[in-house]
């Protein structure tokens, strides 16, 4: 199969003094995502996102939360893992891309960096690298600025 689609969905709780990692960035604010690892919402889509395309199960079988070894891990430290997986399995990236979902703060302006960050840990042009925020009008989870949400889709295309 020369082309292979993948989807990944994720939520964090938020609470306060927790750090807020989206992308591989820390981001200043008064809350921060809860989870074993370091809760970056965004790598964990785009790790199960891959592995979701090559049909390899998901984030929690590669790395369960219950093993000590991830706590509070570097989800950058996860998403070199999963990408040696995919190389493994001989595809490449077409394209990825992804919304955040989180009311406040802004992300916007963090973006740019984020798409470098991973672009680098993925070894690929920053323009394969998509990443979009949304507020969710305050309405639900997100909104009421309980949690933080994350969608990815990635297209992995095999190598010659
Ligand atoms: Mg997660």
């Amino acid at each position: 199969m020369r082309l292979r689609i993948g989807y990944g969905y994720d939520v964090h709780q938020l609470a306060e003094g927790e750090d807020l990692v989206i992308g591989g960035l820390t981001i200043p604010h008064e809350k921060g995502s809860v989870g074993h690892s370091d809760a970056d919402v965004l790598l964990h889509v785009i790790c199960d996102a891959l592995l979701g395309a090559l049909a390899l199960g998901d984030i929690g079988t590669h790395f369960p939360d219950t093993d000590a070894a991830y706590k509070g891990i570097d989800s950058k430290i996860l998403l070199r893992d999963i990408w040696k997986l995919v190389k493994a399995e001989g595809y490449t990236l077409a394209n990825l891309d992804s919304t955040v979902c989180l009311q406040r703060p802004k992300l916007k302006p963090h973006i740019p960096k984020m798409r470098a960050c991973i672009a680098d840990i993925l070894g690929v042009d920053i323009g394969r690298i998509g990443i979009k925020a949304t507020t969710t009008e305050k309405l639900g989870f997100v909104g009421l600025e309980q949690g933080i949400s994350a969608h990815a889709v990635v297209l992995l295309e095999a190598q010659a």
